[in-house]
């Protein structure tokens, strides 16, 4: 008897999958946690008229409470926060604590087998994506497009719509994209007529209408993974 498997709606028409990189393709863990909301600590202590220290654990206060980036710094009256985070999470080194992941790899393998094209689209710097995938030991040319912060931004579709470009023949319902964060991975795709799933997301967010799932591995659980194995058949 198979599991039934997780619907994302409309996934028929999937032609291309985009991955964002921090937070997807590796998982988080304390450290990196530690070494985020410290660079971000010292990114909002202007906001906070506090030190960066003070800042850190404010910002960190609120969000173990509200179990939220977004709602985080909305309590500390930051309206940038994203933006913030994004950078933080780019320039906080937390490269040095990602490990090789050979499972995450025969994943991707498969994953970019069943699509026409395999994207990674990422906040990190070129330079810093590098790294990161070298340290997974993902190679570059698993993927088709990477588009980094360099190219454009999340959180005002930038990096989305370029996306979008570079795929004439495609409508924006053809695209999926993967992400661990609410706002930036799944509203903003959204918006612009791209379908999003989220990832690694143990906690469930209220008021967003997405897919989520608490690992990058469940999408293999998904109709993406039957729809597709029905078209290859
Ligand atoms: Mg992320």
């Amino acid at each position: 008897m198979h599991e039934k498997l997780i619907e994302i709606p409309g996934v028929r028409s999937v032609e291309t999958v985009g991955l964002d990189l921090d937070h997807t393709l590796y998982p988080r863990s304390e450290k990196m946690d530690m070494a985020i909301a410290e660079c971000l600590g010292r990114k909002i202590a202007g906001h906070l008229g506090v030190t960066g220290k003070q800042a850190t654990y404010m910002f960190r206060d609120a969000y173990s409470r509200l179990e939220s980036s977004t709602k985080a710094f909305c309590e500390l009256g930051i309206s940038d926060g994203d933006k913030l985070l994004d950078a933080a999470v780019d320039e906080a080194d937390v490269t040095q604590f990602i490990e090789p992941s050979p499972e995450t790899v025969e994943f991707l393998k498969d994953l970019s087998s069943r699509v026409i094209s395999m994207d990674l689209i990422t906040g990190s710097t070129m330079a810093s994506t590098r790294e990161k995938l070298k340290k997974i030991g993902i190679p570059l040319d698993l993927f088709g497009w990477i588009i980094g912060a360099e190219d454009g931004r999340k959180i005002d579709g930038g990096a989305y719509k370029l996306w979008l470009s570079k795929y004439l023949c495609l409508r924006p319902e053809n695209f999926l994209y993967f992400g661990d964060r609410p706002s930036v991975d799944a509203e903003v795709p959204q918006s612009l007529g791209i379908k999003a799933v989220l990832v690694n997301n143990p906690k469930i967010e209220d008021g967003i209408s997405v897919v989520q799932l608490p690992s990058l591995f469940d999408i293999k659980k998904t109709t993406l993974w039957q729809a597709q194995n029905v078209l290859s058949q």
